[in-house]
């Protein structure tokens, strides 16, 4: 009986979660839930699972569904932390969004525990830091992005120097094939209307300026110390294959599956068992034809920019994410324009002198920084209109 942890519960990939352990009962037990603030939804998942530990971000929420269910609730970093490193959790599942999960992280990798992990920003911020401390630890890191899933499915049993490329595809998002014009100006209902996934918003928009498959990479490169050079991105709108090896014999190994987390997350909980899921596979008579497209930077300039940001070193991706969690928030709240983004994205990097192997500290404040020149910028573009 594996006994789980999950740090998000009530995000998209935290529900897929929840429904994975319902649906095996004999091997997986919710343990432990974390959430920011959705106290209703915590409710429903307590009546559910029973789960001994809960925790909400926000404070008056946690105190408030405390007297609630009339257990002790800790909020905070101090909550994700006694989650993270409870020895009663052997999986820690970590799907927040945005940065308040790094430290408990460490501290999951530290206390050795198994970690199941999809908040792709984190190894954006500090992957260098979270991989390094996870082979010091002997920690198991298994990645839950469909992406990853793929390449890491894609890679047992493989030695990794006969591995040449690993290359990640992506759908083209929600807004592939608008013209350049009408998608600079493209409305939230137009971006947030994924064709293959249901996720969250700040991914999907994420997914319509392709900044995701750049944040893809960089945290390929972590995950699989794999150098730039050896990393690809192919546009694939069937979104049947979610990854692919290249191995120095000329062979290419795939992973084709229906777009559902609810396979990458429970292979991440059963590693390295295979369970029955009820998701059926792709039927593959009717798929028809499957297309590879080079992805044209110019039309998708967020991905230039983490490609760049990538090559340009540790801290640049720092300032690369904390800018576009802004800028993407600020499309969402609607005080910038879609075709904003990017350039919301790039003054921030302009400003920013990249290093190499930036300290835990470093990435806090860089984080910090990032975000506040972002801001201030949207703010100084609102005026503007
Ligand atoms: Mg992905």
């Amino acid at each position: 009986m594996k006994r789980v942890a999950v740090l998000g519960s009530t995000g998209s990939i935290g529900r897929s979660t929840l429904d994975v352990i319902a649906r095996h009962p004999d091997r997986l037990r919710l343990v432990g839930i974390a959430a920011r603030s959705q106290t209703d939804r915590v409710a429903e998942q307590i009546a559910q699972f029973h789960p001994a530990l809960v925790a909400v971000w926000d404070e008056a929420s946690a105190q408030a569904l405390s007297s609630r269910i009339g257990q002790r609730v800790p909020s905070g970093a101090d909550g994700l932390l006694e989650l993270a490193t409870h020895p009663d959790v052997d999986v820690v599942v970590v799907a927040t969004s945005g940065r308040d999960a790094l430290l408990p992280l460490m501290h999951a990798i530290r206390a050795r525990k198994q970690i199941a992990l999809a908040s792709k920003e984190l190894l954006v911020m500090a992957g260098e830091l979270i991989m390094r401390l996870a082979r010091e630890h002997g920690a198991t890191l298994i990645p839950i992005d469909s992406e990853h899933a793929a390449l890491f499915q894609c890679l047992q049993g493989i030695a990794k120097d006969r591995v040449s490329r690993l290359v990640i595809t992506g759908s083209g998002g929600p807004l592939w094939g608008v013209p350049e014009p009408l998608r600079m100006e493209a409305s939230r209902e137009q971006v947030l209307a994924h064709p293959k996934w249901q996720m969250g918003p700040k991914i999907t928009v994420d997914s319509a300026t392709l900044m995701n498959k750049g944040l893809e990479i960089i945290e390929a490169r972590w995950l699989f110390d794999m150098p730039l050079s050896r990393l690809a991105v192919v546009i694939h709108p069937e979104a049947a294959v979610h990854g692919l090896i290249e191995l120095v014999d000329g062979t290419i190994l795939a992973q084709l599956s229906p777009c559902d987390m609810r396979l990458p997350i429970q292979y991440a909980l059963s590693f390295p068992e295979r369970w029955e899921s009820p998701v059926a596979p792709l039927a593959l008579t009717r798929l028809g034809s499957l297309h590879f497209i080079e992805p044209d930077l110019e039309q998708f300039p967020c991905l230039k920019l983490a490609l760049e940001a990538a090559a340009a070193g540790g801290s640049a991706c720092v300032a690369l994410n904390g800018a576009n969690d802004t800028a993407v928030a600020a499309y969402l709240e609607g005080q910038a324009a879609f075709g904003e983004i990017p350039r919301i994205i790039a003054e921030v990097l302009e400003q920013h002198e990249p290093t190499q192997h930036p300290t835990l500290e470093e990435i806090l404040s860089l984080d910090e920084w990032a975000r506040k020149t972002a801001q201030e910028i949207v703010k100084r573009q609102c005026l503007l209109r």
